[in-house]
């Protein structure tokens, strides 16, 4: 594009560059032809002047004087005028006078000229003839008369002549011609070095020559004179001007060098151009690829997956196949995520992707839906097909991966839904999936659930449930009860605070289903704070009875947790020194800043800190070296083995004799028989919480139990009543 407008423009400049020379050139050519026609004129009008003359009448016609015609013809139009020749014929065209470069000659100097002269006279006597006699014009001071002449050229000896025959003519009319015919003075002036010096110096000629007029030489311009015959003899011929050649060789090397930049500059253009255009079309492959597909694993992503679940759907019209869309979602994966960080979590999900994709072969589609969820599509033509696929994908899971962050091991749940009609939309054959995956979740880790119509119910009322504790918050179904735990003299020194949850229509629902709920669903900050204004604003009475408080991980991880619960304290006038904060091991593993900075901030305000579930969770031991904790408390599984076998005892043994040793104080939870707590008693625990020794109640019933009489309580005991 650019190079052919280049190449036109230049090609343009070149035609009018030329076409300036033509132009030039023709321009030149008439003036040429002008110029030398005047100059004839003038050469004339010289000769006339000498010719037309009362005097030359008188010396030349009635009586003819020689020495006149010396002074006046001969000698002097060659001494000014460079005539070489100048002859008198007399009426019969004899010549009475010859004169050859200023001197007088005798006749054999006029008959080289004889013959042209003799093609001039007639013209001449012609003029002469129709301007008639004088008698008519006489008695005025000037006849004026124009000159009766007749020119032409001629070639003698190599010698080109203007040769011009000027009739003898009065001015005055004082002196008038004795016949009717005067004599006729012939005149020849050689086209010579001078005469060509003076009319190229006059024209501006360049390289002004006589040349043979048969053939024009290239680039050069002429003009042909002719004897009397139109016969060519010579031409004069010159390099006419060329203004174009001019600009042209002067603008030249700019020009090129113009030509040369431009050229590059369109190559430079066009290069960049190809490397936007082919940048463009990679780049759009990438972002469409990026559209398309998850950045961490490089599976399809969510967009993909419904593009081709559409088309698969569609595609059961005209097959006998089934289509298996199969949920896959990690277990345990926000454990990771919690105590090895993000970077973790992102390793094992792409190792699970590497897995997912060789367990699933060519014969199925993998893609990630979001966090740890996948989705496999798998055209299949039996149920057995379908189970034999997701053992492979949990088992291939399920192996245990080695990374940088030490042994991981993390389970699937994996739901299916099995569609063999076409009309079912994509995100609805994604939800039965879905709703088949919570089912394998609910009925404890690693398993395959398929899809039946009423687990859809089930998920329905767990959505239920989410959106009512929403509304729980502010309806007042959620309260707090506290259960005490006692010393060996079975006196409380302490109590922790469970959340309850009376549902309007569904009762009573258990903290150990709506929390882990609403840890899922983020609702647990919310509930979270709601806990912490209970707990502060009804125990804040209580002075030396410490108050356990249970915080997620989720709470933990939450920028500026610990200023929101020291603010709340002290609103609610509660001393931190009398508050435990129950964390699980979990919850405290992995480097996450934000958990530590809350510990660490929390113990600092004067709060204390309880190991919840201990001997549960991961590395105990590294989180009691990590956080400096106050308090252990041993899980009610420990308790609940100390039944069966010495094997329970010895472990509870163990963790009593690790806290002592890092001086930190034990209870035991869940004790519920007199059996339990003797054993614990023998392993040297002194604490104990358990329905053994106090179920959970209410505040007040609690300050009556610990026998607080403060006003602060009587207050608080009023208001509960
Ligand atoms: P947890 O922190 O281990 O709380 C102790 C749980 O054991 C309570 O169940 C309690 O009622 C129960 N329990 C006490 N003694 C016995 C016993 O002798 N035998 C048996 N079988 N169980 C006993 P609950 O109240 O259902 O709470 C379950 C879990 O819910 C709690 O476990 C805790 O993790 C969570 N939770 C409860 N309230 C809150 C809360 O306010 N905030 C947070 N974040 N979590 C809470
Ligand atoms: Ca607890
Ligand atoms: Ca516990």
């Amino acid at each position: 594009m650019t190079i052919s407008a280049l190449v036109l423009l230049v090609a343009l400049a070149l035609f009018l560059i030329q076409r300036f020379d033509v132009v030039a050139a023709e321009r030149e050519q008439v003036l040429v032809e002008h110029g030398f026609a005047r100059q004839i004129d003038e050469l004339n009008a010289v000769i006339a002047t000498q010719v037309d003359w009362d005097d030359a009448i008188r010396s030349l016609d009635h009586k003819f004087d020689a020495e006149w015609a010396d002074f006046n013809v001969g000698n002097y139009l060659y001494t000014f005028n460079g005539f070489s020749h100048a002859f008198v014929l007399d009426s019969s065209a004899r010549p009475i006078y010859s004169a050859v470069k200023g001197e007088r000659s005798d006749a054999a100097g006029y008959a080289p000229f004889a013959t042209v002269a003799a093609r001039l006279i007639p013209a001449v006597r012609a003029a002469e003839r129709q301007r008639g006699p004088f008698k008519q014009r006489l008695g005025k001071n000037n006849i004026i008369i124009p000159p009766i002449q007749t020119t032409t050229t001629t070639q003698l000896a190599g010698v080109t002549y203007i040769v011009t025959a000027t009739l003898v003519q009065p001015d005055f009319g004082k002196v008038l011609p004795k016949g009717d015919r005067a004599p006729i003075v012939v005149t020849a002036k050689p086209i010579d070095k001078a005469l060509l010096g003076a009319f190229s110096a006059r024209y501006l000629l360049n390289e002004l020559l006589l040349i043979e007029p048969t053939v024009k030489p290239d680039k050069r311009q002429q003009i042909v004179l002719r004897d009397a015959d139109g016969a060519g003899l010579v031409a004069l011929s010159w390099v006419p001007r060329a203004p174009g050649t001019v600009l042209r060789q002067s603008l030249q090397w700019p020009l090129l060098g113009g030509i040369g930049l431009m050229g590059l500059l369109a190559f430079l253009v066009m290069r960049r151009g190809g490397a936007i255009v082919s940048e463009l079309i990679a780049s759009e492959a990438r972002s469409r690829h990026l559209a398309f597909h998850d950045q961490l694993t490089q599976l399809p992503n969510r967009a993909m997956l419904f593009e081709r679940l559409r088309l698969m759907l569609a595609q059961l019209a005209d097959s006998d196949h089934q289509l298996a869309v199969i949920c896959v979602d990690l277990d345990r994966f926000k454990d990771v995520n919690d105590t090895l960080g993000h970077h973790a979590g992102d390793c094992l999900i792409q190792t699970v992707a590497i897995r997912l994709r060789e367990a699933c072969g060519q014969n199925a589609t993998v893609s990630r839906l979001g966090g740890d969820e996948f989705i496999v599509l798998y055209r299949c033509s039996s149920q057995q097909q379908v189970a034999d696929l997701a053992d492979r994908i949990v088992m291939s899971v399920a192996e245990q991966m080695v990374s940088e962050f030490g042994r991981i091991e993390v389970g699937c749940s994996l739901g299916v839904a099995i569609i063999d009609h076409p009309g079912v939309e994509p995100s609805e054959a994604l939800r039965w999936a879905d709703v088949a995956m919570y089912r394998s979740k609910d009925s404890g880790r690693r398993c395959v659930t398929f899809f039946e119509p009423e687990m859809d119910d089930a998920l329905r009322a767990r959505r239920a449930l989410e959106s009512d504790l929403r509304e729980a918050m502010s309806d007042g179904s959620l309260h707090m009860v506290y259960q005490p735990q006692v010393d060996r003299g079975g006196q409380i020194t302490a109590a922790e605070a469970l959340v309850r949850w009376n549902h309007p229509q569904r009762g009573a629902i258990p903290p150990g289903i709506f929390v882990p709920l609403a840890e899922e669903t983020g609702l647990i900050l919310p509930l979270g704070e709601f806990v912490l204004r209970r707990v502060f604003a009804e125990t804040s009475g209580w002075g030396d009875l410490r108050v356990g408080i249970n915080v997620s991980a989720v709470q933990l991880r939450s920028n500026g947790f610990a200023a929101l619960v020291t603010r709340l304290a002290a609103q609610a006038g509660a001393d931190p020194a009398n508050y435990e904060i129950e964390l699980t091991e979990t919850a405290l593993l992995g480097d996450d800043p934000v958990t530590a900075a809350n510990v660490e901030a929390l113990k600092r305000l004067g709060f204390s800190i309880a190991l919840d579930d201990f001997g549960t969770g991961y590395s105990s031991l590294s989180v009691l070296q990590r956080f400096s904790v106050n308090r252990i408390k041993i899980d009610r599984s420990f308790v609940c083995a100390l039944d069966e076998s010495g094997e329970g005892e010895a472990l509870v043994n163990a963790m009593v004799k690790l806290a002592r040793s890092l001086g930190l104080s034990v209870i035991a939870e869940g004790v519920e028989t007199e059996d339990q707590r003797q054993r614990l008693l023998a392993c040297g625990c002194r604490e104990f919480q358990g329905y053994l020794t106090g179920m959970p109640q209410n505040a007040s019933s609690i300050a009556g139990l610990a026998g607080i009489k403060s006003a602060a309580a009587i207050e608080a005991l009023s208001r509960r009543a």
